[in-house]
């Protein structure tokens, strides 16, 4: 496994190397051409850039090296997810999406999908290991969850899923391809915001599907194409350039991640710290398994939201800000947006900071 995903690295910082003509440029050219040369319609690479063109190519050709699939980019997450649940769903159809999850893709099941006619079932993660899935044309999943942190078993729910006749989708946004490989586990499409970790420098909105049915996969480009749900070739070269070190940048935030988690459950104050690579947290079964580590995102109560909110406010490396993966520790009180916690309840992300410092800032700020 590991031995694996260290040639596919190789391969993705070298993955243009064989088209490379004498002088052309290492790094993918950012094309901003929306038109191209085409004397006939067959055979050209490119038509027209709402179809496809050369920087999409560039940032497809790593994630499919990562993913080991066919890989459509979108202008982000919420792009990718609505593509890929589109692809799969007509009305009539029913679908289960995580009642813990990503709380968007909620919205996105409320207000669009039942909308035009699909039944949208919430359910908890942990209860859709044992979940009947009859009736159901696609079983969506979050593992670990966004931000409870749970998992469950990707490899048992696809193989049940694919006996009742329904297709899997997992949203990997957490993990990313490296530390979680949901299409090897017999999932059907893998979405991913790449926004978060992949791009990794809060600096652009960016997501993908990958998969391995190409005619599944012709639908999901048939539909950016018809939809015009297209990425910019500037948002593409910087995830191209964020994938070049995400192996880097995801080594230092795991392994800090894992220091921290085992301090802060040693803390006075600190209540029901989740992080699955801590031996004893409910989703350390998951870990070297279908999760290589325990990544890099914890969650963890104080007393109450004004205890947290003076915690984030006054530790200075980390930034109080909304999503995750980024070089810059990150933090914020889920319970603000409505997610399902107490309201107490932190989602820590941890950066690239060097580890001791790190923890010193969290230590000085956390309530005596
Ligand atoms: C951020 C996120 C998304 C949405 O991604 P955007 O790029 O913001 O649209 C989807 N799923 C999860 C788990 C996320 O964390």
């Amino acid at each position: 496994m590991t031995a694996e995903i260290d040639a596919r690295i190789a391969h993705l910082l070298h993955h243009r190397k064989t088209g490379l003509a004498l002088g052309e440029p290492i790094v993918p050219p950012i094309s901003v051409a929306t038109t191209f040369h085409l004397p006939q319609t067959q055979g050209a690479m490119h038509s027209y850039g709402r179809a496809g063109q050369p920087t999409w190519d560039a940032v497809e050709a790593q994630l499919a090296i990562l993913e080991a699939a066919q890989v459509v980019c979108f202008p982000s997450g919420m792009a990718a997810i609505t593509a890929a649940l589109m692809c799969c769903l007509k009305a009539g159809a029913r679908v289960m999406i995580p009642s813990d999850g990503y709380y968007v893709t909620r919205l996105l099941g409320r207000d669009i999908l039942q909308v035009y006619g699909v039944d949208v079932v919430q359910m908890p993660t942990l209860e859709m290991e044992t979940a009947d899935f009859t009736g159901f044309q696609v079983i969506y999943l979050e593992t670990p969850s966004n931000p409870g942190l749970d998992t469950v078993d990707i490899a048992a729910i696809a193989a049940r899923a694919h006996a009742a006749g329904a297709r899997v989708i997992v949203d990997n946004t957490t993990l990313t391809p490296l530390l979680q490989r949901p299409l090897d586990l017999g999932a059907d499409l893998v979405v991913a915001a790449d926004t978060k970790a992949p791009a990794g420098h809060s600096d652009v909105l960016f997501g993908h599907v990958a998969g391995r049915d190409a005619v599944l996969m012709a639908r999901v480009a048939d539909w950016r194409r018809q939809s015009g749900s297209v990425p910019g070739p500037f948002e593409a070269y910087l995830v191209h350039r964020g994938l070049e070190t995400l192996e880097l940048r995801l080594s230092r935030m795991c392994a800090s991640a894992a220091v921290i988690a085992e301090r802060l459950a040693q803390h006075p104050a600190v209540h029901r710290l989740r992080y699955p690579g801590l031996p004893g947290d409910p989703s350390f079964k998951a870990v070297g398994g279908q999760m290589s580590n325990g990544g890099f995102l914890i969650g963890f109560e104080l007393s109450d939201a004004a205890t947290a909110e003076s915690f984030l406010s006054r530790c200075p490396l980390i930034e109080q800000a909304t999503s995750f993966g980024g070089v810059h520790t990150a933090a914020e009180r889920r319970a603000r947006w409505g997610d399902d916690v107490a309201e107490g309840f932190i989602r820590l992300s941890v950066g690239i900071e060097p580890v001791e410092v790190l923890w010193q800032s969290i230590n000085a700020a956390l309530p005596s």
